[in-house]
């Protein structure tokens, strides 16, 4: 009974400031699409996420994912906690089609709410699809993260953006509307699609997600 009760959702971390609500689940665990880069810089398993609260928390919310009356409950929930903008995964990432459609169903249920989430499912066939399908929800707004394994994706769908996890001092690639930068590239030249809370000014002014806004706009 304790499951039903707890609460879903979480608050924004620093970064993404306290204006923004949290859905995550475990990390790599639930990342088909991950990469051998990604893995090697993913902040869902270094500093608090190693805390074996935050572990356990993680896989609590995972086993949520697999009830029945998931999409009820989180609907209910971003109702009742009035969000205004919901990120998906903060750690973890979609791992089935069928759970692609589980925020599908959330997402139409919730059209006051903007919604945004990164993904390298993309890379699955039998996710792909169901991705696309989500992408089209004018409520959502969709990256698709890529670096440099991955490459660009052939095809990409209308609504979705690509965001690039740069690991060299290479250029981007030209497709990429976003770039985010791990710490130790962060004094690199500025472009105008770097991640506002990873450039030097971004930094001083404290920018957060929340104030930024340009991932889910
Ligand atoms: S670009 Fe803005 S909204 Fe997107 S991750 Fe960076 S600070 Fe957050």
């Amino acid at each position: 009974m304790l499951d039903s009760y707890r609460s879903l959702l979480q608050y924004g971390n620093s970064k993404l400031g306290r204006a923004i609500h949290v859905w995550s689940i475990p990390a790599i665990d639930t990342c088909p699409g991950s990469t051998a880069l990604c893995r090697k810089l993913c902040y869902a398993t270094r500093h608090r996420f190693r805390f074996e609260s935050v572990r356990r928390r993680l896989a609590w919310n995972r086993r949520q994912c697999d009830r029945s009356d998931f999409v009820e409950r989180m609907i209910a929930e971003i109702r009742s906690s009035g969000v205004l903008v919901l990120r998906i995964h903060v750690a973890g990432d979609f791992y089935s089609a069928a759970y692609v459609r589980k925020w599908i169903a959330v997402i139409k249920a919730s059209p006051r709410v903007r919604f945004y989430g990164y993904t390298r499912s993309w890379q699955i066939a039998s996710i792909a699809p169901a991705l696309a399908e989500l992408s089209r929800l004018g409520a959502l707004r969709l990256w698709y993260s890529i670096d440099a394994e991955t490459g660009v994706p052939r095809i990409v769908p209308p609504r979705v953006r690509l965001a690039y996890l740069q690991t060299t001092p290479a250029s981007p690639p030209e497709q990429a509307h976003l770039v985010f930068r791990p710490q130790q590239l962060r004094n690199l030249p500025e472009l105008p699609t770097v991640c506002d809370h990873e450039t030097p000014a971004g930094k001083q002014l404290r920018v957060t997600c929340g104030s930024c806004s340009r991932c889910f706009r």
